[in-house]
């Protein structure tokens, strides 16, 4: 299939105003006349319908959780990004734009990451204007920091709570809608299909989540803002209930799934303690501005955090500084990660496990006084020792990197359009902007800047040449999707094995990590798949399901999403396999410099993977959408 990515023409900084000048209208009267179903009420979700309702469309959003306030977006804690250039130290859309093709390692589409940059400095006015508290100067101004990858200050933020902050001003802007009308909320509500109708989207199949009953929604557009699939790996940074279902099951019924494998792992994460983790915590990366990371210049085998003082400064390696002299300790978080276990695996590592470095603030302590680092970073000292037990003020922290974000999803074109007419996707969920590698604090920027400033646009263009009609839900696609979920729903609760099903998600989680994690080879990945076939297998025959369908069922649900994610698992490995090269989170062993850095070979694999479906126990499609760069000149990355 020729996959057509709808760019427009013309320069670059001048394409977005002029399609959105080209685009349709419907016009106030009309807008009432659609319906707009908005899965997901994250920081895109809650962006997008409470923007569509604004406009006046009839909206209904759709999540999981019993509120939308507890999306995976709260948890967010460092910042957002915006080229403000508030702090005059040289930042410009285009270096914001340039920073972000660079650190996704020249694999994002050149466009979509300029307008993200482009209206990254509307969600900042947007935000302040709902009353989003964002640090300020003494004299009042927004204060910003910095983050991975960049040597400027571009990052907003409200203390380590950045994500709940913003995530409380779109939930207000819902609210607002919600009470006059236009949107109808629907939480603890997980959808289970789309359904499409002569080639375009429209509805969806949801099962409440609190008396199982399957319903139907119809509606003239869908937008999944379903987040990411991170938790694929069992352990990440990511709340527990997030999962791939939505973005899977929209998969199945037509729309490609872009470069699965990219994961981000990010440096900053408590490291694991044991087996019965169920979860790994995030160490903001904004925590990178003061704190320094080093391991002992020899081996000392456990060493603990309350003896890292012992470690005179001439015997420590404060490698990332050594390294990377223009970026030090904020280099990206592929490179920041890659570096950690390349100290533990050279024995270097610290903590009774070996799989960690030190983070140490003392440094920042004596130059700044506690009271400053307490200001910046006290909410995530307190996390850290409530976790740990042990006292950052007092003893470096211990990190290691973790599963955190996903850079893959369904493929969009520049409207955010799936390849099923009529179907969005929005922020985490779709491939879009970050390329191999996302730089930190750009994902909620990207939430927002989808959610409030391009579907808006983008869907009117498409609603515009839509009939007024609606499609009955006992229309038979309608009748055959409910179904379907039924069946299954039925068949998990029948098979009654002997494993649970976090068993399985575990052993399929160990496998991820293990062959298609911080490193991948060709023979890592060849296995990994035959693995996963036999998980496969196995899940179908031997999964236990605890419970009935007609009441709250955890372990149903969880079911049918660990279903998905190890179909998932399969596509991320052929992924893999495929690129045969390295570039940002995707770490080839076969393809690195004589530095251990990660070697594109753009000749071949300058392009993303858009993967189709192709039927059950069928191998999937490759498509290709050619990455043309005319504003930028690929380069090796160096942060040197
Ligand atoms: C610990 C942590 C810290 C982070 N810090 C930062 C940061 O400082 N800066 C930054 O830019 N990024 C950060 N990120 C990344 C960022 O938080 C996420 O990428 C972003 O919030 C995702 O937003 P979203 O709206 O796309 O999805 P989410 O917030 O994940 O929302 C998904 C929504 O979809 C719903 N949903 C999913 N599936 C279904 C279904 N089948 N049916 C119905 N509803 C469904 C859920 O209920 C939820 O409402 C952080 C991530 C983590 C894990």
């Amino acid at each position: 299939m020729d996959l057509d990515s709808k760019l427009p023409e013309g320069p670059l900084a001048e394409k977005w105003t002029n399609h959105k000048f080209k685009s349709k209208l419907v016009n106030p009267a009309n807008k009432r006349k659609y319906d707009v179903i908005v899965v997901g009420t994250g920081l895109a979700g809650a962006s997008a319908a409470a923007s569509m309702g604004e406009l006046g469309y009839n909206v209904k959003a759709f999540c999981f959780q019993d509120s939308p306030r507890r999306a995976h977006s709260i948890a967010a804690q460092g910042g957002i990004n915006a080229a403000k250039n508030y702090q005059n130290d040289g930042d410009s859309v285009f270096r914001l734009f340039y920073d972000t093709i660079k650190g996704g390692d020249y694999r994002g589409r050149e466009a979509n990451t300029y307008r993200l940059a482009e209206v990254s400095v509307n969600i900042i006015d947007q935000c302040v204007a709902q009353g989003v508290p964002f640090a300020r100067e003494y004299g009042g101004t927004l204060a910003n920091r910095s983050f991975g990858g960049a040597q400027v200050s571009r990052t907003f933020y409200a203390r380590g709570q950045t994500g709940q902050q913003l995530l409380l001003g779109a939930y207000s802007a819902l609210s607002r809608q919600a009470a006059s009308g236009k949107v109808q909320l629907h939480a603890r509500t997980e959808m289970l299909d789309v359904v499409v109708i002569n080639g375009q989207a429209r509805g969806i199949v949801t099962r409440n989540l609190i008396t199982g009953k399957i319903e139907s929604h119809s509606a003239h557009a869908v937008v999944l803002a379903t987040g990411g699939y991170g938790n694929v790996f069992f352990l990440s940074t990511n709340a527990m209930g997030s999962n791939v279902t939505a973005a899977w099951r929209a998969h199945k019924k037509g729309a490609f799934f872009a470069n699965p494998c990219y994961t981000q792992i990010h440096p900053t994460c408590i490291p694991v303690s044991g087996d019965h983790q169920s979860k790994l915590t995030l160490m903001s990366e904004s925590l990178r501005n003061d704190g320094r990371i080093w391991v002992p210049k020899t081996a000392v085998k456990g060493l603990k955090a309350a003896d890292a003082a012992k470690i005179a400064e001439q015997d420590r390696d404060y490698y990332l500084e050594r390294k990377y002299p223009a970026f030090g300790n904020l280099v990206p978080r592929d490179v920041a990660s890659r570096n950690a276990k390349q100290m533990c695996d050279e024995g270097r590592g610290v903590g009774p496990t070996g799989l960690a470095v030190f983070l140490d603030f003392a440094q920042a302590i004596k130059r700044d006084g506690m009271e400053t680092v307490k200001g910046k970073y006290g909410n995530l000292f307190d996390m850290y020792r409530q976790i740990t037990g042990d006292n950052p003020y007092e003893m470096p922290m211990m990190i290691y990197p973790a599963v955190h974000y996903t850079m893959g999803g369904l493929w969009v074109d520049y409207n955010l359009m799936t390849t099923v007419p009529g179907l969005y996707a929005a922020g985490e969920a779709n491939f879009s902007d970050h390329g191999a590698n996302r730089l930190g604090a750009s994902a909620l920027m990207q939430g927002l800047a989808d959610g409030y400033f391009v579907l808006p646009y983008t869907i009117g263009d498409y609603l515009a040449g839509m009939p007024y009609d609606k499609t009955p839900t006992d229309h038979e696609e309608f009748q055959k999707a409910e179904t379907q979920a039924k069946e299954r729903i039925n068949t998990l609760l029948n098979i009654n094995g002997q494993k649970t099903v976090d068993d399985f998600h575990k052993e399929l989680g160990h496998i991820m990590w293990e062959y298609c994690g911080m490193a991948r080879t060709e023979n890592g990945l060849k296995a990994a798949k035959g693995k996963i076939k036999a998980i496969k297998e196995e899940f179908w025959k031997n999964v236990k399901v605890l419970g009935e369908n007609a009441e709250m069922n955890m372990s149903l649900e969880k079911a049918n999403r660990v279903a998905d994610f190890i179909e998932l698992g399969e596509l991320m490995i052929d992924d893999a396999r495929n690129r045969k090269e390295s570039c940002g989170g995707h770490f080839r062993e076969e393809s690195q410099t004589p530095e251990g850095e990660a070697l594109r070979i753009d000749d071949e694999f300058s392009y993303v993977a858009a993967w189709e479906y192709q039927g059950e126990a069928k191998e999937e499609k490759l498509n290709k959408e050619k990455l043309r760069f005319e504003n930028v000149k690929l380069t090796q990355r160096s942060y040197k």
